[in-house]
């Protein structure tokens, strides 16, 4: 058997790296089941056209670190359905209930929702299966994506971070890749505190005012149907110009690996709060430790959406959910920045450490858990 399929395995997982097709609805999907010691795992499930086994490895992965690092009973997986995104309801159905029947014996996973999928794609997947996270609230379910789980833990993440970095949220210039679900609630919950949205883009491109941009006016916009650079007002930026925006905190909401080595150089902010999954390469992590930019990892600052999640699942409310996000991640991002400070490494190594301990800990206490762990 070749070794090359088991190229993402280490002592942590994955424990199921599962194939999915089925050729008469034009299903091809995979789910990463990473590590289940603190329990059957959660993780989204993303709708696109251009995933990868070891995108969805590597996401599973953050997963695993997230979910030990807030503390959930809950283990580390993702899935990804090949395909487009904006096709058209009854096709997006027909493809999740198809997924969600091939996987329905996969109880160590529960599916939650991710790029390209929602709440209406959760009902279907729990129709078809009795499980899964981020439902209507009909549904009972906590929409975490209508009130904003995530980036509201992103807003207490930075009310920690402006202590270590000296950057005041009052007044702060925001830049906001990928003006979805995380990015508008981000740029709303900072202008709350007092910081101005100065860039905001989407799939199609961006848009710049460093005067600043009224952040309920453009998400009624986007909320319309309309893409960012249309808004009518600023500099209009091609796809990846807003990485060079001049700007206090920089917030990834968008796409993997956004920040690399071949564009680092050109961020120009003091605080960066990973909304997106692993939105930046390890060199471009290095690089921003080097340039003085204090960079709050994604498994500590955006795990708002599955501490929602996983408050849903226990069949808690959503005022509990908040309350829980609010103080997880408070108080995730000071230990991880008082560690990093401390031992003067990077925040996802000092992040990391931690969250790694809490997997090793929980798998000490399984049946085969880890040999010579204490
Ligand atoms: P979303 O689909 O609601 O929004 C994504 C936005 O990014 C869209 O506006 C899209 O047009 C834009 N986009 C796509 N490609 C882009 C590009 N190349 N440049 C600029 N913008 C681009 O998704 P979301 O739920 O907001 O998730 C965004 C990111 O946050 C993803 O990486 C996701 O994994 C991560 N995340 C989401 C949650 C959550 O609760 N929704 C939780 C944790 C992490």
């Amino acid at each position: 058997m070749s070794q090359d399929m088991f190229r993402f395995a280490d002592e942590f997982g994955p424990a199921k790296i599962v194939h999915v097709t089925n050729p008469t609805v034009g299903l091809r999907a995979i789910v990463v089941v990473d590590n289940v010691a603190t329990g059957p795992a959660i993780g989204g499930t993303r709708l696109a056209p251009d995933v990868s086994v070891e995108e969805c490895f590597r996401l599973a992965r953050a997963m695993t670190l997230k979910n030990a690092m807030a503390g959930l009973s809950h283990g580390g997986a993702k899935s990804v359905i090949f395909g487009d995104p904006d096709m058209d309801r009854a096709d997006k159905e027909r493809t999740l209930r198809a997924f969600a029947r091939a996987i329905a014996d996969l109880s160590e996973y529960i599916p939650g929702p991710d790029m390209g999928t929602d709440e209406t794609a959760m009902a279907w997947v729990k129709d078809e299966t009795g499980r899964s996270v981020g439902l209507p609230r009909v549904l009972g379910g906590i929409p975490l994506d209508e009130i904003g789980a995530t980036a509201y833990g992103l807003a207490a993440a930075a009310e920690v971070a402006q202590e270590f970095c000296g950057v005041g949220l009052k007044g702060a210039r925001v830049a906001v890749q990928g003006f979805g679900a995380v990015g508008m609630h981000s740029a709303r919950f900072l202008a709350e505190r007092g910081a101005v949205l100065v860039a905001a883009s989407d799939s199609r491109g961006g848009i710049a005012d460093p005067g600043g941009l009224d952040v309920e006016s453009l998400i009624a916009h986007k909320r319309a149907g309309r893409p960012v650079r249309d808004f009518g007002r600023g500099e209009t930026l091609q796809s990846e110009g807003i990485v060079g925006v001049p700007c206090d905190i920089w917030i990834p909401a968008a796409r993997p690996d956004v920040l690399r080595a071949d564009n680092i150089e050109t961020l120009k902010a003091r605080l960066v709060l990973q909304g997106a999954n692993i939105p930046a390469t390890p060199e471009a992590e290095t690089r921003m430790h080097e340039m003085g930019i204090l960079s709050v990892p994604d498994f500590v600052a955006n795990a708002g959406g599955v501490i929602c999640a996983a408050v849903e699942y226990a069949g808690g409310t959503e005022g509990g959910a908040l309350a829980n996000i609010r103080e997880k991640v408070g108080s995730n991002t000071r230990e991880v920045l008082e560690a990093a400070r401390k031992h003067g490494v990077l925040p996802r190594a000092a992040a990391s450490k931690i969250a790694v301990e809490r997997v090793r800990s929980a798998m000490a206490l399984r049946r085969w858990g880890l040999r010579g762990s204490d």
